[in-house]
């Protein structure tokens, strides 16, 4: 981004009640306050510029006299525009910003601004599980998929019972999930927006914390048989080891169905209790990338750091993904320029017309994006939004683009598209291969995925400190001057190495905060 951060003050003993600010582009004529719980009027900064009203904690404050129509700039970029004129001290709040028209996707330019590799980092390793396909697990779990709806329940009653009376004799085996979901029948299975719940309940069978030793509960009926849900290669064990147990072959009732998953299940456990964690490069890590509950310090504080720990992670050779298509959208222009290729950049291009016409076609468009508490938070609009969260993509060349479920193979920054909806983004980043999560947030949710362990940042210290049992990693420390983005960056960096290794385990582990699967299904229901 080109981003000098300016702080109002550059004297970094100052006592904590003087009034500061954080301008984050040198163009920017309005900068957020990060004084906890806000200022009020008159409160004067060390520059001189005093506030004609109180503007709340990560709201913008107007470093200049605004007529009405002048861009209001924020990221170096036009967030929007003054509806009327806004005096100098004055609160920029959501009312007073217009939103403008998204970047053209026709006249985004075309990886004409590559960046060029940053140099190389060596040695960085974690101890992860080698797969058979060439993937590294960083938990050994056993995955119980299933083709329908219709045997959730029963997985659940039977995972249950495994969890509880089988688990404990398998060590090395970390857990036991059951892949359940609301699909399966009752959809058009043919219709074009079909393919992406498919593929996604296959490549979620497929992540590399699975271990490749695949389970899958079938009804019998359904429209989404085995054979479509996993076709030939995906299940290379079929023949000489039954994976699949199908409910309506069972005559003996529930304790009939109960006994062939738990059997089917002990089996994969042996096999998996036998693996054992070993060195691998970091370039073995697939990290997703995601923010939830921002506020206007997302962007000034976590999404950099992480974004600084995102370069760390390419330059190590790992693959890292960021997504959420709405959250991109208004910054298309400025990731196609940093494309490695324009077959890149227009892939990127081709994700974000499928999801203007998805929202189109639902009479909705990106201005639904920005929720009450990101606005509370101090995030105008969606362009204020985007602009925070592309700086968790860090500096180096956009790779490849992925869609929504598909695995990624490729090394380096990925786009891997999804909605912003977090559950949504977290299980097609799990159907994509991630093997460890990063998320930021302002406002605070305790989410978390049962499959990947989930390092959760905050961007502001209140947070952190009301939910010490909750957030892994305080990056609200940039804001009050304690560290840099460069630290909290390398602190990110090193905790995904330690976390993939087993070895540190997120709060949401800790607590075995484990949110459901959710599908991104854009095609019909029957
Ligand atoms: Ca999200």
């Amino acid at each position: 981004m080109g981003a000098v951060m300016a702080r109002s003050d550059d004297n970094k003993s100052m006592d904590s009640s003087q009034p500061r600010y954080i301008r984050v582009h040198e163009n920017d004529n309005v900068a957020v306050v990060v004084n906890p719980g806000g200022l009020p009027a008159g409160s004067r900064f060390a520059c001189g510029l005093a506030l004609v009203e109180a503007v709340p904690e990560a709201h913008k404050v107007a470093l200049t006299d605004f007529a009405a129509g002048d861009a209001i700039v924020r990221y170096g970029v036009a967030i929007g525009y003054a509806n009327r004129a806004i005096a100098r001290g004055s609160w920029v709040h959501e009312d007073l910003v217009r939103l403008p028209e998204p970047p053209a996707l026709a006249a985004c330019p075309l990886a004409t601004a590559t960046p060029v590799p940053l140099p190389r980092l060596h040695g960085y390793t974690f101890k992860g599980f080698r797969n058979a396909d060439g993937s590294v697990g960083t938990k050994n779990i056993l995955g119980i998929s299933t083709t329908v709806q219709c045997v959730a329940a029963t997985v659940d009653y039977a995972v249950k019972r495994l969890k509880d009376e089988v688990l404990p004799h398998y060590p090395n085996v970390d857990d036991i999930v059951a892949i359940t979901h609301p699909y399966g029948c009752g959809v058009a299975m043919d219709a074009p927006g079909a393919a992406v719940p498919i593929r996604t309940l296959r490549n979620l069978s497929l992540n590399p914390n699975f271990g490749g030793e695949i389970l899958v509960v079938s009804l019998g009926c359904e429209k989404l048989q085995p054979a479509r849900l996993m076709p030939a290669g995906a299940l290379p064990v079929l023949e000489d080891e039954p994976s699949v147990a199908v409910m309506q072959e069972a005559r003996h009732g529930f304790s009939e169905i109960v006994a062939n998953i738990t059997q089917l299940a002990e089996k994969k456990l042996k096999k998996l209790n036998e693996r054992r964690r070993v060195s691998c490069p970091a370039s073995d890590l697939v990290v997703g990338l995601q923010c939830g509950g921002s506020d206007a310090l997302s962007g000034v504080t976590a999404n950099p750091a992480l974004g600084f720990a995102a370069d760390l992670l390419v330059r190590a050779g790992s693959t890292v993904m960021f997504s959420e298509v709405t959250e991109v959208r208004d910054a298309a222009h400025l990731l196609t320029a940093r494309a490695a290729t324009p077959e890149v950049a227009r892939a990127f291009l081709g994700e974000m017309a499928w999801y203007d016409e998805y929202l189109r076609a639902g009479g909705a468009d990106r201005a639904a994006n920005p929720t009450p508490g990101n606005k509370m938070g101090g995030l105008a609009n969606v362009v204020e939004k985007a602009m925070g969260s592309i700086a968790k993509a860090g500096s180096t060349a956009l790779m490849a683009v992925a869609a929504p479920g598909e695995r990624v193979t490729q090394k380096g920054l990925i786009f891997a598209a999804t909605p912003a909806s977090d559950f949504i983004c977290g299980t097609l980043q799990l159907a994509a291969g991630m093997n460890v999560h990063v998320f930021t947030t302002g406002r605070g949710t305790p989410y978390g995925l049962s499959v990947a362990p989930v390092i959760k940042v905050s961007t502001n210290t209140g947070l952190a400190q009301r939910w010490s049992d909750l957030i892994d990693i305080d990056a609200g420390r940039i804001a009050t001057a304690d560290a840099t983005v460069e630290e909290v960056g390398w602190e990110i960096f090193r905790l995904i190495l330690d976390v993939a290794s087993g070895c540190k385990k997120t709060w949401a582990d800790h607590w075995g905060l484990h949110n459901e699967f959710v599908l991104f299904n854009p095609g019909p229901v029957t």
